[in-house]
């Protein structure tokens, strides 16, 4: 079966991968994260407890 992702919205030329994460205690999270495929894009959408927040670039926050 294919799996068909969606198009990114801001390039439409990457399309969009899901990321998974694992929990704390192994568990599996799917779709953590949206990536797109375009390097020259970055675009990524991050699920984090519940709240979407976007990146414009795929980078940790300065802490
Ligand atoms: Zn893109």
């Amino acid at each position: 079966m294919e799996k068909v992702y969606p198009e990114c919205q801001r390039c439409n030329t990457g399309v969009l991968v899901p990321l998974s994460d694992y929990g704390r205690e192994g568990s599996s999270i799917m779709y953590k994260a949206w990536v797109c495929t375009n390097p020259e894009c970055g675009f990524n959408i991050r699920i984090d407890n519940g709240e979407i927040s976007r990146g414009r670039e795929i980078k940790e926050s300065l802490k």
